[in-house]
């Protein structure tokens, strides 16, 4: 069996002395897009924090095509390809969108060109010399997705892309998931918006108090909706 993309095998996490995270068990396969659902606080976000290792204290296993990254510093895991998309997205306000797209060191070997970016993201050329401060909600989230697109990453790490954002910017936001996805890369989402998510996703994964307390395909969603949105509470 090949081994997946990435693996968490009893991870565990702490801000300070706050126990956070309780033995995360979760699997992305290569090429698949697994979704992390659950209520706010579950721990979905220090998840993500752990696997880039912003978050410092954590123990357990991280492993990215079976090697270990625990241990390693946030700089490694962008190095072996993981990007992470915050939630605040991490742009830089005073630039243009092409200065954030252009400031080295952003382009890595492998990453898309700026051409690329642009056939992804039209919306972002015609922006190109707009400051970030300008930019919607919408194209804030697009150009933080394609300033990692240009350092190569493999596998991205996505929290919340669609939060506060029109229905139109979210179905251009799952479009360009879409084409990633069809492009090979894979894709670790924490997402809210479930409907959103059951279009993208191949399976989910359900946080509850740090703990991963239910796994669904995409296959069984249809049938269990009741249960997954009530994990939402929605
Ligand atoms: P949300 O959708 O609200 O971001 P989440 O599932 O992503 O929810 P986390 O942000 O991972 O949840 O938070 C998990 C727990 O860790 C919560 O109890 C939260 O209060 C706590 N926590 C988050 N950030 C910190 C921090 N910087 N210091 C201390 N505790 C924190």
């Amino acid at each position: 069996m090949t081994e997946p993309h990435l693996s968490l095998r009893g991870l565990n996490g702490w801000y300070g002395e706050s126990h956070v995270l309780h033995g995360v068990d979760l699997e992305v396969p290569e090429g698949e897009t697994v979704t992390l659902i659950g209520r706010n606080g579950a721990g979905k976000t220090t998840t993500l924090r752990a696997i880039t290792g912003l978050l410092k204290r954590r123990t357990g296993e991280i492993r990215l095509h079976g090697r270990e990254l625990i241990g390693l510093p946030a700089y490694a895991a962008a190095r072996a390809g993981i990007a992470y998309v915050p939630e605040e997205r991490g742009i830089f306000a005073a630039l243009t969108v092409k200065e954030n797209l252009t400031l080295p060191p952003v382009l890595a070997e492998g990453g898309m060109s700026l051409t690329e970016i642009y056939r992804l993201f039209p919306n972002l050329e015609e922006r190109a010399s707009s400051p970030g401060t300008k930019l919607s909600g919408g194209e804030q989230q697009m150009l933080a997705m394609a300033r990692v697109l240009r350092n190569g990453a493999r596998l991205l790490l996505l929290d919340e892309p669609t939060e506060g954002l029109a229905p139109v910017v979210v179905q251009r936001i799952g479009e360009v998931l879409k084409a990633l996805k069809a492009a090979g890369m894979t894709i670790l989402l924490v997402e809210q918006n479930f409907r959103f998510a059951r279009r993208l996703a191949d399976r989910f994964y359900v946080m509850e108090h740090g703990r991963i307390v239910d796994q669904v395909t995409t296959r069984d969603a249809g049938v269990r909706i009741a249960s997954l949105q009530s994990y939402l509470g929605v």
